[in-house]
């Protein structure tokens, strides 16, 4: 690396590039992970993540750019370097007839140091089904598993590739709690996620990639900062009552009579331009003994953000490449480490 390594980043990545034969996938991407934080990795399919974080994990090959996960090249990092690497992939295979705590304890021979796999158990969760063959564990559990696999090594870095993608909403939440975990553990974790909630509830930092580049990165509130994220003011209007001053700039959107008012970056506005708009609208409609049923306000969502910044969800175009389903599989494949 042209810079010496830097002791607080877990991952540090400068111009890295990658193509698939002609397609070109990662174009100069940047990346930094301090040790300890959570970062979320965002992007619409086929923007290049999977390829992204194969390439930090080891797993896959590079054109150009400097990498050092750990201080650590992964190209040629020593095998002692994998055991401070976590990684739960999408689809891991489990070996069915063993059970859940045989699978552990096998899986913890494999390093050094391990974390004593009851406790690692204990940790995801399934203490109460140490005993149960993982061939009967619900979907749930096998991810929860799956976690156990990645943690037992007692890695310092954690990948985490949309690890709550086809959970239930409640089993969504515990395995919030389970990566808040493992924050209070100081681990180092970067999630790749499609569900903008898990990003904005566990990430201490956003970073966004479209079309193989980094398009954005900061807290949520950074990144809104970055787009003409738009509040909305919005109510029922009524034509039998008396209409809000127009200086306001509302206007009725639709033939619901849903009056909105729009206030956004364009019109210089943050919080405090909302709450001024508000106030007026408010003070007005009790001067004039005028109800606004259905009031609403609603600020941008993170959602909001993540598709103004990657040209509404990357929604595929004849000249875009193909989605991921399309690939050849050239590279090993990995699994949970
Ligand atoms: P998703 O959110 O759908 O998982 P992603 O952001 O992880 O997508 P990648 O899997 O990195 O995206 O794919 C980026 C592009 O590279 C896609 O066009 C994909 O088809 C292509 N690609 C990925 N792996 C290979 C491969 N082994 N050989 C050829 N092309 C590939």
């Amino acid at each position: 690396m042209s810079t010496p390594n830097q002791p607080d980043l877990a991952i540090e990545v400068r111009g890295l590039t990658k193509s698939y034969g002609d397609l070109s996938v990662l174009h100069g991407i940047d990346l930094h992970v301090a040790k300890g934080e959570i970062v979320a990795f965002l992007g619409p399919n086929g923007a290049g993540k999977t390829t992204a974080i194969e390439i930090l994990e080891g797993y896959r090959s590079r054109d150009s750019g400097e990498v050092r996960v750990l201080g650590q090249d992964p190209a040629n990092a020593p095998l002692s370097w994998r055991e401070d690497i976590g990684i739960v992939v999408q689809e891991s295979e489990q070996t069915a007839e063993l059970t859940a705590a045989e699978s552990l304890a096998m899986h913890a021979g494999y390093y050094r140091n391990p974390r004593d796999p009851a406790a690692v158990l204990e940790l995801v969760g399934l203490a109460g089904s140490a005993d149960q063959r993982t061939r009967k564990l619900s979907g749930g559990q096998k991810r929860r598993l799956d976690l156990g696999m990645a943690l037992v090594g007692n890695p310092e870095l954690v990948f985490l590739d949309e690890p709550t993608t086809g959970f239930d909403p409640s089993a969504r939440r515990e395995s919030w709690g389970l990566i808040e975990a493992l924050r209070d553990l100081g681990k180092t974790v970067l999630l790749t996620t499609h569900y903008m909630d898990e990003a904005e509830q566990l990430a201490d930092r956003i970073v966004v990639i479209a079309n193989g580049r980094i398009v954005a990165g900061g807290t949520a509130a950074e990144l809104a900062a970055q787009v003409d994220a738009r509040s909305r003011v919005s109510w029922r209007h009524r034509p039998d009552q008396p209409a809000p001053p127009a200086d306001l700039g509302w206007s009725v959107l639709d033939a619901n009579e849903l009056a909105v008012l729009d206030i956004g970056p364009a019109d210089g506005a943050g919080d405090a331009e909302v709450l001024q708009r508000l106030h007026r609208l408010l003070a007005w409609a009790l001067d004039n003994g005028v109800d606004l049923p259905e009031l609403e306000v609603k600020r941008p969502t993170l959602e909001d953000v993540y598709l103004e910044l990657t040209d509404h969800g990357g929604v595929r175009g004849p000249g875009d490449p193909p989605a991921p389903s399309d690939r050849p599989a050239t590279d090993e494949k990995r699994t949970t480490a």
